[in-house]
C-alpha cells in the first residue's frame, strides 16, 4: 500500500507536470503571438514609409524643372510650406543625369554612401524603381527609393530619395520591449493560475485515493461520493464504485459459497459419524456392523459426488475447462443419453418420449452437451412422480438448434424460478424424504449453455410440470474459456 508521503508526491508530480506542460505551451504561444504582431508591425511601418517616400517622389517631380542651364529647383521660396518641403526633400537625395554624372548629393545621402555609377546606370537602363535600406555610421537605417525621372523636354534623370527609419524602428523596438518584458510576469501569473487550477482539479483525486485506501475486504460497502459534475472524474468515480460493487458481490458469493459448501459437507459427515458411532456402541453381530458400514459408504459416495461436482464446476467457472467444440450430430448424442435413462425412468414408472429429427448437426463439446442433457433429464426423472411423462425434443433451425426437456412432474413455483440456476439452490420441498440432489446440476447446465453462446429458459406450472428450453447457435465463435457465473 503506498504511504501517505508517496501519495502526496504522486499528486504533486501530476500537478507539477500539468502546470509545467501548460506553462511551456502558454510561453510558446505568447512568444509566437508576440513575434507575429512584431512582424505585422514592421510590415505595416515599412509600407507606410514607402507610401510617404512615394508622396515625396510626386512632390519632387513638381519642384524640379529642366532649364537651359540644367536641372533646377523651382518653388516659391517665400512660402514657408514650399521651403519646408524642399528642404525636407533634399535631406536624403541624390540626383544624376542620364549618363550617371552626379548632379546633387545631399550631405545626408553622403553619410549613408553614394551609389556607385554602375548601380545608377543599371537603374537608368531598367527604369524600374529599386528599394533598399542603407545604414549610416551611427546605425540609423534609411529607406531609399531609386528610380528615373523624365522631365518635360524628354530629359531622363536618376533620383535616389530616402527617409530616416529611426522613428519606425523605435516604434517596433518599443513594442518588442514592452511585450517581451511583460512575458515573465505573464508567465508567472499564468503558471500560478495553472498550478491552482491543477490543484483544484486533482483535489477530488485525493478523495478517491483516501476512500480506496479505507476499503478492505470487510468494508466493501464503502463508495466514493459522486460530485455530479458529469466530467471524466465523475466517470472514474462511477467506474471505481461499480468495480467495488462487483468485488462486493464476488466476496458475498464467495462467503455464501464457503457457507454452503461447509453446510453441504457437514450434514453427510455428521450422518456418517453418527451411524458409525451408533454401530460401534450398539451393533450386535456382523450383520448390523455391515449395514452400518454400507450406509456410511453410501453417504461417502454422496460426499465424493458432491466434491467431484464442486471441483468440476469451479474448474469450469475459473476457465480451466476448455471446450472442445466440433460439428456433431446432436440427435445421436441425445439418443445415447436417453438410452442411459430408459431403465431409471422405467423404474420410476415414467414414460420417456423422444421427439428427434433424423439428424441435427450442431457445433458442441460432446461431453458437455451430454452432461447438459443428462442433468436436465436426471432432474426431470427425479422430480416427476410415477405415471408421468418426460419428453425430449430437438429442433434444428436455420441458425440455431433448440433442445427441450419437459416433464409432467411437480413443477417449480414462480418465485423460485429466478434462483434455480444458482449454486446449491434447491426448491424447498414438503416431501421430507426428498434429499436427492445437491443443487449444482442446473448451475452446470447454465455454464455449459453460456459457454456455447446459447441461452436457457424455463417455464413451469406448479403441480403440472416444467419445461427447460435450451437454444444453441448452430456454429459459434471459438469457445470462451469459461464465463464466470454472475
Ligand atoms: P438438484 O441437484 O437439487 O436437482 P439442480 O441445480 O439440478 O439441483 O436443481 C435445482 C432445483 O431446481 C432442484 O432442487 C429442484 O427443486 C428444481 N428443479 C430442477 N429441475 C426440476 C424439474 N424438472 N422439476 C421440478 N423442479 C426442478
Amino acid at each position: 500500500m503506498p504511504s501517505l508521503g508517496s501519495r502526496t508526491r504522486f499528486t504533486r508530480q501530476l500537478g507539477f507536470r500539468l502546470t509545467a506542460g501548460y506553462l511551456v505551451f502558454f510561453t510558446f504561444l505568447h512568444i509566437v503571438v508576440g513575434l507575429f504582431f512584431r512582424n505585422t508591425l514592421i510590415r505595416v511601418q515599412e509600407s507606410r514609409m514607402r507610401e510617404l517616400i512615394e508622396d515625396d517622389w510626386a512632390t519632387l517631380r513638381g519642384f524640379l524643372r529642366q532649364t537651359d542651364a540644367g536641372l533646377a529647383w523651382t518653388y516659391n521660396a517665400d512660402s514657408p510650406q514650399d521651403s519646408f518641403l524642399a528642404e525636407r526633400l533634399q535631406r536624403v537625395l541624390l540626383l544624376a543625369d542620364q549618363k550617371g554624372n552626379l548632379l546633387q548629393v545631399s550631405p545626408g545621402y553622403r553619410v549613408i554612401g553614394v551609389e556607385p555609377p554602375s548601380e545608377i546606370r543599371r537603374v537608368l537602363q531598367s527604369r524600374t524603381p529599386v528599394w533598399k535600406v542603407s545604414r549610416d555610421p551611427w546605425g540609423t537605417n534609411y529607406m531609399i527609393r531609386m528610380g528615373t525621372l523624365t522631365l518635360p523636354g524628354g530629359r531622363l534623370y536618376f533620383v535616389a530619395q530616402g527617409r530616416n527609419m529611426a522613428v519606425t524602428e523605435a516604434t517596433v523596438r518599443q513594442f518588442t520591449w514592452q511585450y517581451f518584458s511583460g512575458l515573465p510576469v505573464i508567465v508567472l501569473v499564468g503558471g500560478l493560475l495553472g498550478w491552482l487550477l491543477a490543484k483544484q482539479v486533482l483535489q477530488p483525486l485525493q478523495q478517491v485515493v483516501r476512500t480506496s485506501e479505507s476499503i478492505t475486504g470487510s468494508n466493501l460497502s464503502l463508495r466514493i461520493p459522486m460530485r455530479n459534475a458529469g466530467d471524466e472524474l465523475d466517470r472514474l468515480i462511477d467506474t471505481f464504485n461499480r468495480m467495488i460493487e462487483r468485488l462486493e458481490n464476488s466476496f458475498q458469493q464467495m462467503r455464501q459459497f464457503t457457507a454452503d459448501v461447509s453446510h453441504e459437507l457437514r450434514t453427510p459427515i455428521t450422518a456418517v459419524r453418527g451411524q458409525l458411532e451408533v454401530a460401534l456402541l450398539t451393533a450386535q453381530g456382523e450383520e448390523q456392523l455391515r449395514d452400518a458400514i454400507l450406509t456410511a459408504l453410501e453417504e461417502t459416495e454422496r460426499l465424493s459426488d458432491f466434491v467431484k461436482a464442486m471441483l468440476q464446476l469451479s474448474q469450469a467457472e475459473s476457465g480451466q475447462l476448455v471446450l472442445c467444440k466440433a460439428p456433431r450430430d446432436l440427435c445421436m448424442i441425445a439418443r445415447d443419453v436417453l438410452d442411459q435413462y430408459r431403465i431409471p425412468a422405467e423404474d420410476a414408472g415414467l414414460r420417456l418420449v423422444a421427439d428427434l429429427p433424423s439428424q441435427c448437426i450442431g457445433e458442441v463439446d460432446r461431453i458437455q452437451f451430454e452432461r447438459l442433457l443428462s442433468n436436465l433429464l436426471s432432474n426431470a426423472v427425479k422430480y416427476t412422480p410415477s405415471g408421468g411423462e418426460v419428453r425430449v425434443e430437438l429442433q434444428s433451425g436455420e441458425h440455431q438448434v433448440k433442445l427441450a426437456v419437459a416433464d409432467t412432474g411437480r413443477g417449480i413455483p414462480r418465485e423460485h424460478l429466478p434462483h434455480i440456476f444458482d449454486r446449491f439452490y434447491r426448491v424447498p420441498s414438503t416431501d421430507s424424504s426428498d434429499t436427492r440432489g445437491i443443487g449444482l446440476g442446473l448451475s452446470f447446465v447454465a455454464w455449459i449453455v453460456k459457454a456455447h453462446g446459447g441461452s436457457i429458459d424455463v417455464t413451469s406450472t406448479p403441480g403440472r410440470g416444467a419445461r427447460f428450453l435450451v437454444t444453441l447457435p448452430l456454429s459459434s465463435a471459438p469457445a470462451p474459456a469459461a464465463p464466470a457465473q454472475t
